[in-house]
């Protein structure tokens, strides 16, 4: 019997683990937490449900959806039209911005509005880093008011620093009439990959996670693997035990896995390690007393002046909090190797307060976590670092997957996939 092993038991590992014991194959998932689900996890505070961060589930393959439905998943999730906005310049005006600059004072309105023309009218050459991207595309202003601010805040990178790898399907790219209508508020039509999404009705998205986990026959929780020998093939635990193996699907942060190998590294594995960059997230969630101030899903926050480059109010679109009560998620993006202080967190509290959108008085929860890593940071040397620790792993029987391993920007439904998809090589592969 194939000896197959799962580092990590988040959504990635999970559903690879499910499908290969669907198809009468053992896997056995190692996973550090005491609990599943990954980045994917709510904990209860009380009588609130906090996840780790705001996480709205798009469905757009049918595979996915019947997947959702075998587990009985899909019935207990709720399909919502996105409520989503910008603050900026004092006001509120909806998410997309390009599409809706009529809610924004009459100077960035303008500069908006003029940028995109000016861009719409002038060709030039392809654009070969984020920044240029987006002065072809959308425009001085919009650039010099949304994008470069809030990519800055949240990549803690300059534009410029950006590769185009990722921009593709999250950036939403309308044309002229659009623009134009979008800052006489003449349309309001939903745009982009998350102009609808769900959420479970209750409990939070932990939900997902749970049920993959509850089918898995050999799940180790609390269980860190903290050596991995690609020569003998055995990882260690924080435990101390040896677990031999004869295939891995590793989905744990790339960097970290790179790091976790006993013994040197070739120079050219070691220097694409060194090249990979990634942020942080701090998540602050509060459970508040008295009903939400807003009744959007969530708010971009592209000013300097904010810490916070995104907030959220999950308990208007999913029962977390009790009647009468709200939840909001306050989401900060630090650079790798930050602590976390209370300073921090009390002046994400304070500028939410001074906008309106939080009474700290009736705050009666609050849950603090760190993803680490959460978001990898697209720069010019990505893309060479990826292909060269994927081909080292491979070469060692190490299939990545996922979007932390694959050092990738992906969502839920990807996490659903690539198990699917490693489940699927594996059981090719003949070996049981
Ligand atoms: C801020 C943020 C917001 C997001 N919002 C959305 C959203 O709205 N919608 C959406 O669809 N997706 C969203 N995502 C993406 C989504 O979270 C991921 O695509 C998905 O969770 C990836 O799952 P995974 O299993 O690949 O990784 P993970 O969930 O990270 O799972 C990896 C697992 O490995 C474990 N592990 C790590 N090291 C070790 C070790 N040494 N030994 C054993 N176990 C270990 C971890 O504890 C973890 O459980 C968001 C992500 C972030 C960061």
């Amino acid at each position: 019997m194939t000896r197959t092993l799962i580092l990590g038991g988040g959504l990635t590992g999970l559903v690879t683990a499910e499908r290969l014991q669907a198809a009468g194959r053992q896997a056995v998932v190692l996973e550090k937490e005491g609990t599943p689900g990954g980045a994917c996890r709510t904990e209860e505070r009380g009588p609130y449900h906090f996840d780790h961060t705001g996480h709205l589930l798009h469905i757009a393959r049918d595979e996915t959806r019947e997947y959702l439905e075998g587990l009985g998943v899909w019935s207990r999730l709720t399909e919502h039209a996105r409520r989503a906005a910008i603050h900026l310049g004092g006001a509120i005006t909806p998410y997309p911005i390009q599409i809706h600059t009529w809610g924004l004072p009459p100077e960035i309105r303008r500069d908006c509005l003029l940028g995109f023309i000016e861009a719409w009218a002038r060709q030039g050459p392809d654009p070969t880093d984020f920044s240029e991207w987006v002065l072809s595309r959308f425009g001085e202003g919009l650039g010099r008011h949304f994008f470069f601010p809030y990519n800055e805040k949240l990549f803690r990178a300059r534009p410029e620093e950006l590769s185009l790898d990722w921009v593709g399907r999250y950036v939403p790219k309308p044309d002229l009439k659009e623009v134009v209508d979008g800052a006489l508020g003449l349309h309001d039509q939903a745009v982009g990959y998350n102009a609808r999404f769900r959420y479970p009705h209750e409990g939070g998205i932990r939900l997902l996670a749970d049920a993959v986990a509850e089918k898995l026959s050999d799940m180790r929780l609390k269980t860190e693997v903290v050596a991995v020998n690609l020569k003998e093939r055995w990882v260690e635990t924080a435990k101390g035990d040896r677990l031999p193996w004869d295939r891995m699907a590793a989905t744990l942060a790339l960097p970290f896995l790179v790091d976790r190998v006993v013994g040197p590294l070739p120079d050219d594995v070691a220097a694409a390690r060194r090249a990979l960059r990634w942020v942080n997230v701090l998540n602050v969630a509060l459970g508040v007393r008295g009903p939400a101030p807003r009744p959007e899903h969530w708010f971009y926050f592209p000013e300097p002046e904010f810490p916070f480059y995104r907030v959220g109010f999950p308990s208007n679109h999913g029962r977390v909090a009790p009647e009468g009560s709200h939840t909001v998620s306050i989401e900060i993006s630090l650079d790798p190797g930050v602590t976390v202080d209370e300073d921090l967190v009390e002046t994400g509290e304070a500028a939410l307060a001074r906008i309106g959108l939080l009474r700290p008085e009736l705050i009666e929860e609050r849950l603090v976590t760190v993803l680490n890593p959460a978001y990898v940071v697209f720069d010019h040397d990505r893309k060479q670092a990826v292909a060269r620790l994927r081909r080292f792993f491979s070469d060692h029987g190490v299939h990545l997957a996922g979007r932390w391993a694959e050092w990738k920007y992906s969502a839920m439904e990807d996490a659903i996939l690539d198990g699917m998809a490693v489940a699927r090589r594996f059981q090719a592969s003949g070996d049981r």
